[in-house]
């Protein structure tokens, strides 16, 4: 386990995270990662990270373009937008980062991803077609990305108290 723990040590100082706590989804495969493969050296394991985080948002932005556009008949893609950028730039950081808007995220961590696309997608919608996205059924204002356990979620400030919860970004996602 200590050799674990050594790599697991190294490989975090690569990607420049240690010290942080990372979610348990990153945690898990970092350990099935050297259950299958071992040692994984530095360079290669920067590959991994940034190969996942990426098809993590690809996989993302399908889910939330394909609900923007279910919600309010508007596509959230196209040829000629250029608002999504996967960026792998050595000398600004050890593994790629994905831009979208004014969103950005480079963990690959499934709900980090998803909340950083939804905030993207929101945001272009917002910008580009002159609509707000998502919105509360209940108190007409517009939704913010949040998250509740380890789920990426809609919440709504309205209401009693701290606002709510309206839904997960993911549909397929039951709360
Ligand atoms: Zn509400």
């Amino acid at each position: 386990m200590s050799n674990f723990s050594d790599w697991q040590d190294r490989m975090l100082r690569a990607v420049w995270r240690h010290g942080e706590q990372l979610p348990e989804e990153v945690l898990t495969w970092m350990a099935e990662l050297y259950d299958e493969h071992g040692e994984v050296p530095e360079p290669e394991f920067c590959d991994l990270w940034t190969t996942r985080t990426f098809a993590l948002a690809r996989s993302a932005f399908e889910t939330v373009a394909r609900s923007a556009e279910q919600d309010t008949g508007k596509a959230a893609t196209g040829d000629d937008f250029r608002y999504i950028d996967y960026v792998r730039d050595p000398d600004l950081s050890p593994v790629g980062v994905v831009h979208i808007k004014s969103a950005e995220v480079s963990t690959p961590d499934s709900a980090e991803v998803l909340g950083a696309v939804a905030e993207g997608v929101q945001e272009f919608v917002m910008s580009h077609h002159r609509v707000t996205w998502p919105v509360c059924g209940e108190h007409d204002r517009g939704l913010h990305v949040g998250y509740f356990h380890e789920t990426a979620v809609w919440k709504c400030t309205g209401g009693m108290a701290k606002g709510h919860v309206v839904r997960a970004i993911d549909p397929a996602v039951q709360l």
